[in-house]
Parts: structure tokens; sequence; C-alpha cells
């Protein structure tokens, strides 16, 4: 096994999908580890990371490590309250997350676990809990540099891209890729033709600005909830349609396309017809992207030269 790689162990947006017509690519909320050496990153804090906490536990190899969130919607923190190392004295956990100071990223994080929503508060935290509050601006893990970039999705929303060495990862499992498009499609009416031939170019600039963090990455692991018709009745919930999420991964020359915040309601029969028309997509933009819904404890190896989803063991 190679010491640098991407493992998925929460693939679920919005609530946890634990049903047998789910298991082929899994049931977990948001969580994504991402191992460099021995400089340990996990992005995201949804159910997937108790059954990742157990791991390390086991492993006792790393007790050091960084939790790097993207927003507090319940699906991407509501694993932390069960995540074994935070009770461990001699562990070290790092927490990122959007807040204007760490005094109130600790205040959000500790909110889910008080009385009477949760019996044990943060306080028997026994690991040393540090907080940071980078903001936009760049900062390192190990020898990773990440940059956070603002998307949409409701409330303060951060997508993160990571760069180790060569390699590029983009990591944004809520964004809702045509919120502009939409919103200014729903007001057509109100306009002139002159003003609508500037809010269309507005569109084409916005559109453009919200890709740009995707640029040439190896690794993109994106929003990707909905089919078309869902998104018609969800629009503007701040999640994209799967076919939005793979032609802008085509037009940004992503190598490598995950597919990620599966909709609990889909089930792998569901799941595995629309990895297959975004391959079909894939395959008549006449592009080589990879491209794969993300599932549950499989692999990316980051070492490789030609990144690819290993299987699970
Ligand atoms: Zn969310």
């Amino acid at each position: 096994m190679t010491t640098h790689y991407t493992r998925f162990w929460g693939v679920r947006g919005s609530y946890p999908a634990p049903y047998l017509t789910h298991m082929a690519f899994g049931g977990n909320t948001p969580c994504v580890e991402m191992r460099l050496g021995d400089t340990l990153i996990i992005f995201d804090a949804g159910t997937g990371i108790i059954a990742l906490g157990n791991e390390l536990m086991k492993q006792q190899a790393i007790r050091n490590m960084h939790i790097v969130l993207t927003h507090y919607h319940w699906d991407h923190i509501s694993g932390l309250p069960f995540f074994v190392p935070a009770f461990v004295p001699g562990w070290t956990i790092n927490i990122y997350g959007p807040a204007e100071n760490p005094e109130e990223l600790a205040y959000r994080i500790s909110m889910q676990m008080k009385a009477p929503y949760f019996p044990v508060a943060v306080e028997t935290w026994l690991a040393d809990i540090r907080y940071h509050t980078p903001g936009a601006s760049p900062f390192t893990i190990g020898e990773a540099k990440l940059q956070s970039f603002a998307v949409h999705h409701p409330g303060t929303t951060y997508g993160y891209r990571l760069e180790h060495g060569a390699r590029t990862l983009v990591y944004a499992p809520d964004n809702e890729l045509s919120f502009i498009r939409q919103s200014i499609d729903d007001r057509k009416a109100e306009f002139d033709d002159e003003e609508k031939e500037l809010l269309e170019q507005m569109k084409e600039e916005e559109r453009r600005k919200s890709i740009a963090f995707m640029r040439d990455v190896d690794v993109l692991i994106h929003d990707a909830q909905y089919t078309q018709d869902d998104y018609q009745r969800k629009r503007g919930w701040g999640h994209s349609c799967y076919t939005d999420t793979v032609t802008s991964a085509v037009e940004v020359g992503v190598r490598n396309l995950f597919l990620f915040s599966h909709d609990p309601n889909y089930d792998d029969d569901t799941l595995s017809e629309l990895e297959q028309d975004a391959r079909r997509m894939v395959i008549e933009a006449e592009s080589q992207m990879h491209c794969a819904c993300a599932r549950e404890h499989t692999y990316i190896d980051l070492a490789s030269d030609n990144v690819e989803a290993m299987p699970t063991f």
C-alpha cells in the first residue's frame, strides 16, 4: 500500500443511507481521508469519520491529525461526537473551518454536543484539540498547501484546493455550479433585450469564475447530488446536477473526477446508471478524463502516475 492516498469513508449527501440497496456505493455522510506520508488530513466529519476513527485507534500509527471542514450542516459534522481519538489523551486533533476566529469555530463544534441534544459535552474530549480559522488565506499542513474558496451553498461554505508536490486535489462536496445561471434565468421575463444580453455576459463570467478553482487538477471530488429531473425541482438548494459537474470538469481539464454527495434516495442501480451516463458524456466530449461515482472505502493512489480509483481490500 502506498503511503500517499485518498480514501472515501463517506460519500452521501444530506443524511446517512444505511440500506442494503445502497451498499455498493455506501451509506455514510461525507468524510475523505488523505494520507500524505505521516500527514493525515481528513476532509469533513460526517458519519464516515466514525469508522475512520476506529481504524486509527487500531493502527495507533498517527496520533496527530487535521480535520478540515467545509461547513457545519449536520451531514458534515455529525460523526465528530463519535470520533474516538478525540476522547483519548495524547492525541492531537487540529480542526479547521469557516468562522471569524478559533473561538467561534470551537463554539460551533461544541453546540451539537450540548444537552439535551447529546449526553457528552466537548469538555470530555481529552485529546489536545486545536482550532484554526485561516479563512481565505492559504495555509499549510505538513508539506501540503491548502486554499479555501467560497462555493454556492446556503451559509458560508468552503471548497478546498490542495497541492502536494506535483499533485493537486480539489474537494467541494456541496456546491451548486449553476446557481447564478438559475437565479438569473428565473427572472428573465423582467428584462429587455439589452439587459438580457448583459445578463448573458454576467452569467458566463460568473460561471468561469466559479469553475476556475478546479482548472487542471489531478483529482476533483465534487458535488453531483442530483439527476436532471431532481435538479429541476431543487434548484437553488445548493447542490449540483451531475451533468453540470461533468461538463465543467471536462471544460477545465480535470484528470480524475469523482462524483460526490450522492442523494440518499438513489440506490445502487440509480447511481450506476448515473455513472454510465456521466462516462458517456465524457466520451462524447472526446475527453480522456477518468470519471466515477465515489464509493465508500475505495482508494485513490496519489503516488501513481496515472491516478485511478483502486479497489477496496
Ligand atoms: Zn450542506
